[in-house]
């Protein structure tokens, strides 16, 4: 299957220049967001994961189906001030200063094979942070799921010792 045939590209969102790659119109279209998931399960079982790791808000809606497909649970990754109970921290540096992500200190046990889930990536910032996260506890990144890479941002460069499956390139 095609992906890119269900990806809108919508000109200058949110800012003039950017052409943000849409995924709701392949999550609309049950057989390709099926098929695009299917892809991230395959891929996830060959690496035998113990748990799904992903960052909101698209990060849940890819990660959250490929966790119930292979029966291992979810651990999301939130925005400060958005998950109730005891959580560790990262800081990580956007274009224009920095934001922070959070995780359940208890999300992730010492030795668990994780497989990280989102929509897209990007500069590699977002991951980068996530395996922080999921590397103080303990956790193993056994590998990197996106559905689209933008390849001219060279997030990749970032991820040189980690695994990376990408659906679609652009
Ligand atoms: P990075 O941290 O720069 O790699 O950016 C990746 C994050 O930004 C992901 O969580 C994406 O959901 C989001 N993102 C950046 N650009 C796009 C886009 O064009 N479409 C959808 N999400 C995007």
């Amino acid at each position: 299957m095609n992906f890119k045939d269900y990806v809108t590209i919508v000109e200058d969102w949110p800012k003039e220049g950017i052409k943000f790659k849409d995924i709701t119109t392949l999550m609309d279209n049950g057989p390709a967001f099926k098929a695009a998931v299917d892809e991230i399960v395959a891929y996830a079982k060959e690496k035998e994961v113990d748990v799904i790791v992903g960052p909101e808000a698209r990060g849940f809606i890819v990660g959250c189906p490929v966790s119930y497909a292979l029966e291992v649970g979810f651990a999301p990754v939130r925005k400060e001030g958005k998950l109730p109970r005891e959580t560790i921290r990262v800081d990580y540096g956007l274009e224009y200063g920095s934001d922070v992500l959070t995780i359940h200190k208890d999300a992730i046990k010492p030795g668990q094979r994780v497989l990280f889930v989102d929509d897209l990536l990007a500069t590699g910032g977002t991951v980068q942070a996530t395996i922080d996260l999921v590397e103080q506890l303990g956790g193993n990144v056994v590998g990197c799921a996106f559905l689209i890479e933008l390849s001219y941002l060279n997030g990749r460069e970032k991820l040189q010792d980690y695994d990376i499956l990408k659906l679609m390139e652009y």
